[in-house]
């Protein structure tokens, strides 16, 4: 093996000399033999032995053209590969947005009763004081309207509106023929551990001018949820003034009482709106609306989703 280049630039040309040596010769002889023929045989030229070319020498010489030569093979970009399909996430279920009254318990207790009970029960735990346990209540000066059916009225209607906001109801009673002393329905407020209670009335007044609507609510000494109960009385009667578009009656529409046996055994926030006079002949025919009432129902519902959505529910 040869792999000097000055080494194989030398066997070349002494190959290439050997070539033209040859030639020479033969010329010479040919030109020699034209000119003697017949003077002379020809005479045999002696062959020029060619150097002999090492096999390994002629391909790397060949290798060193094709090397060259040949014109460079553009070389493929490599394929990418394929991007692999992301897996189908599975689209989950929305979230119900809750409704605004979910996880509250109302009660409402539309006042009075078809029929009355006079029998006495104490206004207060040991209080020797007592009341009726259920008194009979008013009754529209022009209409005739029964306070028990206005009250049981507005209250079925105010528990259809809060349900459908999520809350849970407590209902003292569906119908007015039922007789529930005022104790027995504070005490279904207090097993239902209520976040707060609403008692439905209408006044009247021996003056038949007075009209417009108030609440009542426990004095101080009488709950511990006196401040909280005041709140819902101001928030639930401006609502429920708003809708109506009735007066209010009293300062800032608010009573503090201590006689009330339906505030005083109950040991939940409780409230008690006079929704109107059914003693003024004008106010009396307009709760004798049924329409009317609806929307008495509709101001109330709007003051309990105002209050609970500013002061969710009572410390426990
Ligand atoms: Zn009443």
């Amino acid at each position: 093996m040869c792999y000097n280049p000055c080494m194989k630039q030398f066997v070349l040309y002494k190959r290439i000399l050997a070539i033209l040596l040859i030639c020479l010769t033969a010329a010479c002889g040919r030109s020699a033999q034209s000119g003697e023929a017949m003077t002379a045989a020809p005479t045999a030229v002696p062959t020029a032995t060619p150097e002999p070319i090492e096999e390994t020498e002629i391909v790397a010489e060949v290798t060193a053209v094709t090397d060259t030569a040949l014109p460079e093979i553009p070389t493929l970009p490599p394929t990418p590969a394929p991007t692999p399909t992301p897996e189908t996430t599975p689209t989950p279920e929305p979230t119900p947005t809750p409704l605004p009254l979910e996880g509250f318990v109302i009660g409402i207790d539309p006042g009075h009763q078809k029929v009355y009970d006079p029998a006495p029960e104490p206004v207060a735990p040991n209080s020797y004081t007592t009341k009726q346990k259920v008194a009979g209540g008013c009754r529209g000066i022009r209409s005739g309207i029964y306070e028990y059916d206005v009250a049981q009225d507005v209250g079925l209607e105010l528990k259809r509106l809060l349900e459908a906001e999520g809350a849970t109801v407590v209902i003292t009673h569906e119908t007015t023929e039922v007789n529930i002393s005022n104790i027995e329905r504070a005490e279904i407020f207090n097993k239902a551990n209520v976040d707060l209670a609403i008692r439905l009335h209408c006044n009247q007044s021996d003056d038949r001018k007075m009209r417009g609507a108030f609440m009542l609510v426990p004095g101080e000494r009488r709950t511990h949820y006196y401040e909280y109960n005041v709140k819902a009385a101001k928030t639930i009667l401006e609502e429920y003034l708003a809708e109506t578009k009735l007066p209010m009656r009293f300062k800032e529409g608010m009573t503090y009482r201590d006689d009330q046996t339906g505030f005083n055994w109950c040991t939940r926030p409780i409230i008690n709106i006079e929704m109107g006079h059914l003693s003024n002949p004008d106010e009396d025919m307009l709760i004798a609306d049924a329409d009317f009432r609806k929307t008495m129902a509709r101001g109330l519902f709007n003051g309990f989703l105002r209050f609970f959505a500013e002061n969710g529910k009572p410390d426990q």
